[in-house]
C-alpha cells in the first residue's frame, strides 16, 4: 500500500441556523466587499440573506448556471473588478458554487460557501466548467472554499426530487472512491461512512421533507462524499455522466441518479469486496442492484429515455466514453459500454 494525500484546509460550520454566523465569518477572513453569488430561481432568498450581512455585503449576482458556462464567470468578474469585490458567498448548490469557484480561480479572492443542495462540491478542489460546448475539468486548491457553512433550514426549500437527486450525486463520490486507485484507509471510512449518511437521510426526506434532523444527516453525507471527491480520483461513473451531459445536455444530478447502479454493477463484477460497504449500508446482496432500488423506492429517474437521451445515441455515446483511455477497476470495452449505456437508457435494473 502507498498513498499521497492532502486533507482539506476548508473550516467547517454545521448548525441549524448556521448563516447566522456569517458576518463574523466574513470579518475573521478581512471581507468588508462580499458579492453574494446565487442563481436566477433562488435570487429572492439570497437576496433576503444578503441583507442580514450588513456593510460588508455589495449584494447579490444571480447569473449562475448549471455546467459554469465560462460567459457567466466573465459576466460575474466584471462586476468583481468594477466594485472592487474582496471575497465571494456562494449561496446555492453545485451551480452557484462552480461559479464562486470559476471566479476564485482566476482572482484568489476567498470563497465563503453555504450549500444549499447535497452535491457536495463546496468541499472539492475540482471546477467542472464549459465553453463552446465542451466541458473541461480542472483541479486547484485555490477553488477550495476558506469556509463552508453547513446550515441544513436552508435545505428546507429543497424539493424532495432534487434533494434525492443531488444526495445520489454525492454518493457516487463515495462509491468511486471506494475503488479508487489512490484511495487511503481515511477516504475508505469517510466514503463508507458517507454513503451510509445518505442512505439514511434521503428516504426520511422523501417522507418527511421539513425533517430537519433528516437534512441535517443529508448535509452530513454531503460533507463526506464531497471529502472523498476531493481525495480520490473518478473512474467510469463519472467519466460516464460527463461523456452523457456534454453530449446531450442531460441533467447533471438525474444523469448520476441513472448511471451510479449500472457503473457500480460493472465495477462490482472486479471489485466486489471494495464495495461490500455500500451493499451494507442499503442492506442489499448486490451493490448495483441495491442502488437501482434504492433510487426507484425514492422516486428518482431511472433511465436516459426519461432525461431526454435519444437512443440512436447509445453508440455515439460508447464511442466518446472509450475514446480516451482512463483507470477503471474493471476493463473498459468498447462494447460492454455501449450495453451498460442501453441498460440505462431503458431503465433496466443491473444484477
Ligand atoms: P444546481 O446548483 O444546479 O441547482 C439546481 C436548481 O435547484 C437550481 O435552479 C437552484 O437554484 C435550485 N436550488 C438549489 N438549492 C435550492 C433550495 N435549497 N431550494 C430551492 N431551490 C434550490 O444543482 P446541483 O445538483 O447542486 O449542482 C449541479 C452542478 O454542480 C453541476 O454543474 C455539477 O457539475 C456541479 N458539481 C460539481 C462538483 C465539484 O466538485 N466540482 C461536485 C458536484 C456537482
Amino acid at each position: 500500500m502507498s498513498f499521497d494525500v492532502t486533507g482539506s484546509p476548508a473550516r467547517i460550520v454545521f448548525g441549524r441556523g448556521a448563516r447566522g454566523q456569517t458576518p463574523d465569518i466574513l470579518r475573521d477572513l478581512g471581507i468588508t466587499r462580499a458579492l453574494v453569488l446565487s442563481t436566477e430561481a433562488q435570487k429572492e432568498t439570497a437576496d433576503a440573506f444578503a441583507c442580514t450581512l450588513g456593510k460588508s455585503c455589495l449584494g447579490v449576482f444571480a447569473g449562475a448556471v448549471m455546467h459554469t458556462p465560462v460567459h457567466a464567470t466573465e459576466a460575474a468578474l466584471e462586476i468583481v473588478r468594477e466594485q472592487r469585490v474582496d471575497g465571494l458567498v456562494a449561496f446555492g448548490g453545485g451551480s452557484t458554487i462552480g461559479l464562486s469557484k470559476a471566479i476564485a480561480y482566476r482572482t484568489d479572492l476567498p470563497q465563503v460557501a453555504l450549500p444549499t443542495t447535497y452535491a457536495g462540491s463546496e468541499v472539492t478542489n475540482i471546477l467542472g466548467q464549459t465553453a463552446d460546448g465542451a466541458k473541461t475539468t480542472l483541479k486547484s486548491p485555490r477553488l477550495i472554499p476558506e469556509v463552508v457553512i453547513y446550515d441544513a433550514e436552508l435545505t428546507l426549500s429543497l424539493p424532495v426530487g432534487m434533494s434525492v437527486t443531488s444526495g445520489i450525486n454525492a454518493m457516487a463520490h463515495a462509491v468511486e472512491g471506494l475503488y479508487a486507485r489512490d484511495r487511503n484507509p481515511v477516504s475508505a471510512m469517510i466514503a463508507a461512512e458517507g454513503c451510509r449518511a445518505m442512505i439514511e437521510a434521503l428516504p426520511r426526506i422523501a417522507q418527511a421533507p421539513a425533517d430537519i434532523a433528516a437534512r441535517e444527516r443529508a448535509f452530513v453525507g454531503s460533507w463526506l462524499c464531497g471529502t472523498v471527491l476531493g481525495q480520490a480520483g473518478m473512474a467510469l461513473h463519472h467519466k460516464l455522466c460527463h461523456v452523457l451531459g456534454g453530449l446531450y445536455d442531460l441533467p447533471h444530478a438525474e444523469t448520476h441518479t441513472v448511471i451510479l447502479p449500472h457503473a457500480t454493477a460493472f465495477n462490482a463484477r472486479a471489485v466486489p469486496q471494495l464495495l461490500v460497504p455500500v451493499a451494507e449500508a442499503l442492506g442489499a446482496q448486490m451493490p448495483g442492484a441495491g442502488l437501482w432500488d434504492f433510487a426507484q423506492a425514492l422516486g428518482a429517474p431511472h433511465s436516459l429515455r426519461d432525461l431526454g437521451m435519444p437512443e440512436d445515441g447509445i453508440d455515439r455515446a460508447a464511442d466518446a466514453a472509450v475514446a480516451q483511455p482512463y483507470w477503471n477497476p474493471a476493463p473498459i470495452g468498447r462494447d460492454a459500454i455501449a450495453a451498460l449505456i442501453r441498460a440505462a437508457w431503458a431503465g433496466q435494473r443491473p444484477d
